[in-house]
């Protein structure tokens, strides 16, 4: 018999296996599953009495809070579809999403309320805005707690769901255009879940800090599968690394994920620390995207003395394709391989297959060596993006999922992202990775930070060009910059031009916009 997969069985198994365990860490406040579980069938019912019905969307704009993760199990005990706003996005963008997602309730931690009133007469659907952490009604809108404290905490009746029902709405970052609404259903998130659990070792024995937001598809699956082992979850509201040193020293915390930048202001803190304590003890792992060079990984392994594993994905896939577990030593690999292959994305998960096509459709050797554009096929792929079939049909063809990134894949099957397609410079027949061209201006001791994009040539199509931010006010020259690059690039990789800036444009979730970059150099041109 076919057992639908709903994501409410994971909060289920935590409160019958592990109900007086500590669930929620928030602050001062420490939640029991079981107490969690009480304000989550509240929850369930204060929306059906706000006429909540099945396929409808509720928002949550929040850091990472006890409120936002009750909301994912309050919402899907009721058929609801859970949306999220990151906390970063421009009043605009808050309105842009609110309205196209049809989102029916709008929660809001109170830190974040001010930039609701702002907008709250832009919006066509939002009907109820209710406010985590305000005391008191106000302005029509509604107090979280006193509203939670109007509903029986009994066992509330669930809307019955198929596993191919959408649980998740999910806007990608909006790196390369306007933010796209990613559809994801039970059934990928859970199965999502069950193999990141497998991957990452989750166990009962872990305690995770709760760093990436829960907003943004990488901390997204993490309320899922942590929840299923019993994992007691600490919350950072703010990304402040001493706060966040104190809070895995004090909750002894075994796991983490977290963005490279996170990570390395984690490290320059614990330099500083005058009594450093042994910042290993009890930390297993550390999770991070975004392609770190090997020097990083050396040094969280070696230095910090933590496991780092590298993943790679995307909003369309959950979020996770592939990861670097489980490389390790005792493999047999030496530690200076390890390192450099741990930079790379890793090797596909489970129940992935991966395919990488050149512009003709044929799959390229696996050599390591031969980028293409990367497709996946797995549980994890989205059902499509809500309300634009034009981009869910350029987007899923024939089975795949073509993720938009170049890619190589090895003998091995390990898979190493090359650039962005929309990124790649092609002047006079040959591709340009920017990424590389990039780490070779990182390498430069002047250098903070470098984005390389094409601009158009008259006799090459287009050339690299990079746009430069220097850690101190003319610390190195164009012509000193662009030395040092022909001394580690091919001649045609080098840029033919630096423009220097104080700071470069920026999506929420941090990553540089080079359409923006670009935009100036090709005004009239394409
Ligand atoms: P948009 O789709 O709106 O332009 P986005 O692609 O940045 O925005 P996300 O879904 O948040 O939105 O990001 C996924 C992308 O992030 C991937 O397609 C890839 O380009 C990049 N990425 C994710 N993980 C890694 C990694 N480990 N190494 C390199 N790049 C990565
Ligand atoms: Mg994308």
């Amino acid at each position: 018999m076919h057992v639908p997969l709903i994501l409410t069985d994971f909060l289920d198994r935590a409160v019958k296996l592990y109900g007086k365990k500590t669930a929620v860490i928030d602050g001062d406040r420490r939640l029991t599953y079981e107490e969690v579980n009480n304000r989550v069938q509240q929850l369930s019912r204060g929306l059906f009495d706000l006429s909540i019905k099945k396929g409808e969307k509720v928002a949550y704009l929040a850091p990472n809070t006890l409120e936002m993760y009750e909301g994912f199990y309050g919402v899907f005990q009721t058929g609801g579809v859970m949306t999220s706003l990151n906390t970063r996005l421009r009043p605009e963008d808050y309105i842009f999403i609110l309205n196209h997602s049809e989102s029916q309730v709008l929660f809001v931690d109170y830190s974040l309320y001010e930039q609701v009133k702002v907008i709250k007469d832009h919006l066509e659907t939002v009907k109820t805005i209710i406010v985590h952490g305000m005391d008191e009604d106000s302005n029509g809108d509604i107090s979280y707690e006193k509203w939670l404290a109007g509903f029986s905490s009994s066992a509330v009746e669930r809307v019955p769901l198929e596993e191919t029902d959408i649980a998740s709405l999910l806007y990608t970052s909006g790196t390369t255009g306007n933010p796209k609404g990613v559809m994801l259903t039970h059934r990928s998130n859970y199965l999502h879940a069950l193999t990141t659990m497998h991957h990452l070792r989750v166990s009962d024995q872990d305690t995770l800090l709760h760093v990436l937001p829960m907003f943004h598809v990488n901390g997204w699956g993490s309320p899922f599968y942590y929840t299923a082992n019993g994992v007691t979850q600490v919350m950072q509201r703010k990304i402040e690394p001493a706060s966040m040193l104190e809070n895995i020293r004090r909750e002894k915390v075994t796991v983490a994920h977290m963005a490279p930048t996170v990570l390395n202001m984690l490290i320059e803190e614990y330099a500083l620390m005058k009594e450093p304590y042994k910042l290993s003890q009890d930390m297993r792992v550390v999770i991070a995207g975004s392609a770190p060079p090997p020097a990083f990984v050396k040094r969280i392994e070696e230095d910090l003395g933590w496991e780092f594993v590298q993943v790679y994905g995307m909003t369309e896939t959950s979020p996770l394709v592939s990861t670097s577990i489980p490389l390790s030593e005792q493999n047999g690999i030496d530690s200076e391989s390890l390192h450099r292959l741990k930079a790379k994305q890793g090797y596909q998960m489970i129940g992935t297959d991966l395919r990488v096509f050149d512009e003709n459709g044929e799959d390229v050797p696996r050599d390591g060596k031969t980028a293409g554009e990367l497709a996946v096929r797995s549980n994890n792929v989205m059902e499509g993006y809500w309300k634009n079939l034009e981009a869910t049909r350029a987007t899923i063809r024939e089975g795949y999922l073509y993720t938009g990134d170049m890619a190589n894949v090895d003998a091995d099957g390990y898979v190493e992202i090359v650039d962005r397609k929309k990124d790649v410079i092609i002047s006079g027949g040959e591709n340009i990775s920017s990424i590389e061209v990039e780490g070779c201006l990182y390498d430069h001791p002047a250098v903070l930070e470098a984005a390389v994009v094409s601009v158009p040539h008259e006799k090459w199509g287009e050339v690299p060009h990079a746009i430069v931010v220097l850690r101190e006010k003319d610390g190195a020259t164009e012509e000193e910059l662009m030395e040092f690059a022909r001394t580690h690039l091919a001649r045609f990789k080098v840029p033919k031009g630096i423009t220097f800036t104080e700071e470069l444009p920026k999506t929420a979730s941090g990553k540089i916009q080079k359409v923006q970059l670009r935009k100036p150099f090709w005004e009239g041109k394409d």
